[in-house]
This record gives structure tokens, C-alpha cells and sequence, in this order.
């Protein structure tokens, strides 16, 4: 059973917008086992569910709980803002610390205009 199939009924209709914003992402590759970009991390409640992290609220975590020694656990579902990073080379703060970037990366007006539809569906 995939983690999206466990999502609660009620958050399985957002996960699925989710994932469509996420392929919207230019694809990038990580290089294998780097967590260089990794700190505190913004979890929605969908992608939390879809981790199993329970604590999104008042962490005072200053590091990813998922980053681990050979890299991130949870790679194929890391929440959206992981995801920007090296694909939006107009962003210094979204450039990747290892130097890696994708085919087409997104300008900052296109970066800026999927947060915005990430905040608002997780608004919902
Ligand atoms: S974006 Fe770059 S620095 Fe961040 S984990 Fe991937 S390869 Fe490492
Ligand atoms: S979810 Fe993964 S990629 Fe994102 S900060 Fe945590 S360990 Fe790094």
C-alpha cells in the first residue's frame, strides 16, 4: 500500500492537487544521500499525514526530523518547499548548496505562483 493510499478520505482529494502542483516542478535530481539544503522544513497537514509526522505545530526543531545519515528518509514524498530548491535559478535562497540545477528551471514570478497556490490549497 503506497503512504498517498493512507491518507485520510478527506485529505485524498487535496493530496491529489498536491502531486498535479508538485509535477508542475521542473524534475531535479539530488545528489544521492545529500541533505546540504536541509534545516526546518514547512510540513501542510497532507504532506505531515503522508510522512507520518505527527508534530507540525509549535516544533521548535531546528533540523528536519528525516534527515538521516545516507540522506533524506522520505525522498519521494519531501514536502513542497524541498522540492524548489535547484529548480528556481532566479532565487538565490532556492539555489541548491551542491551547485545542482535542472533542465528548465523557473523563474522567481513562476516560483512565487505555485507557492502561492500551495498556501492556498493548503488554506482549504
Ligand atoms: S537540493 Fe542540492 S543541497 Fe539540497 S538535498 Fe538536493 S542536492 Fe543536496
Ligand atoms: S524532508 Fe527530506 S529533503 Fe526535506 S528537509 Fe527533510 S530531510 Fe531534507
Amino acid at each position: 500500500m503506497s503512504k498517498s493510499s493512507k491518507l485520510s478520505a478527506s485529505n485524498a482529494k487535496k493530496a491529489q492537487a498536491l502531486d498535479a502542483l508538485y509535477r508542475e516542478i521542473p524534475a531535479f535530481e539530488c545528489v544521492d544521500g545529500c541533505t546540504a539544503c536541509c534545516g526546518p522544513v514547512p510540513f501542510s497537514e497532507i504532506e505531515a499525514e503522508r510522512a507520518g509526522l505527527k508534530r507540525i505545530e509549535g516544533s521548535t526543531d531546528l533540523i528536519c526530523p528525516f534527515v538521516k545519515d545516507n540522506g533524506c528518509s522520505i525522498y519521494a514524498h519531501r514536502p513542497f518547499m524541498c522540492r524548489l530548491f535547484g529548480t528556481a535559478s532566479q532565487v538565490p535562497q532556492l539555489h541548491c548548496p551542491k551547485g545542482g540545477t535542472c533542465e528548465n528551471p523557473m523563474s522567481e514570478r513562476r516560483a512565487g505562483a505555485l507557492l502561492n497556490r500551495y498556501l492556498k490549497l493548503n488554506r482549504r
